[in-house]
């Protein structure tokens, strides 16, 4: 059976256009163009088939005729938790502080307009699979570039030599690889990484992620392992 994306977008065009692109992708696509909408969609889905709650995917604008997209996402959140469903968040890129807010509430992810459907489809994949939608096993290895890392063993190697690492740049690039190809907002890697009384100080991670950069990357002031969302967060690039 395909998977079921519920794609809330005002914006006529790009509803439509994305419908036609999900659709030749092999997706079922329920759209909606508002919050309202979105959540009478969600709830007849929901009754359809109860076994797993009708939706496989949101895909959520932010800006929407009658709300924003966090009363949104936390009435799906309400509705679907017990199905974990998958919701990214699709925006301009002007809201950054609403975007922080809304991965910290619970959206897999961002993409920011314009992008490419290749992209979308991509970061799509990678949501379903982190909330188990395909049964591959969590995460434990990964390795891309002359870098790989183990997390049963503790374990970074680059080109083949041990690297080492101070518990706190494990713990953060750990965390990091756990979610490969998503971005982890700055709130979260402060409080899984330090605690959560730490949730304000960004400055760790700046010298952290230098340091990790350093030791890790080819070219640490042009990284592509370990990238910035301005604003957000960061991000590890999916192994290969
Ligand atoms: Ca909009």
């Amino acid at each position: 059976m395909s998977l079921r994306v519920l794609l809330v977008e005002d914006d006529r065009e790009l509803r439509a256009t994305l419908r036609e692109s999900l659709a030749v992708e092999g997706y079922h696509v329920l759209s909606a163009a508002s919050a309202a909408d979105a959540q009478r969609q969600a709830m007849h889905a929901a009754q359809a088939a109860p076994h797993d709650g009708g939706i496989d995917i949101v895909l959520l604008d932010l800006g929407l005729p009658d709300g924003d997209g966090e009363a949104l996402l936390r009435a799906l959140r309400g509705h679907a938790v017990q199905y974990a469903v998958p919701v990214i968040v699709i925006s301009a890129r002007q809201a950054e502080g609403q975007k922080i807010r809304l991965l910290d509430a619970g959206a897999d992810d961002y993409l920011a307009k314009p992008f490419g459907i290749g992209e979308l489809l991509a970061r799509m994949r990678v949501a379903l699979r982190h909330r188990g939608r395909h049964a591959a096993p969590a995460t434990t290895r990964w390795r891309r570039d002359g870098l790989a890392i183990d997390l049963a063993t503790r374990r970074v190697q680059l080109h083949g030599q041990d690297v080492h690492l101070t518990p706190k740049e494990y713990d953060l690039l750990a965390r990091l690889v756990r979610q490969a190809g998503q971005v982890v907002t700055h709130r979260q890697l402060l409080a899984d990484v330090w605690g959560a009384e730490f949730t304000a100080h960004t400055h760790y991670l700046r010298l952290y992620m230098g340091q990790l950069r350093g030791k890790l990357e080819a070219e640490p002031a042009e990284p592509r392992l370990l990238l910035t969302e301005p604003g957000v967060g960061y991000r590890m690039v999916e192994g290969e």
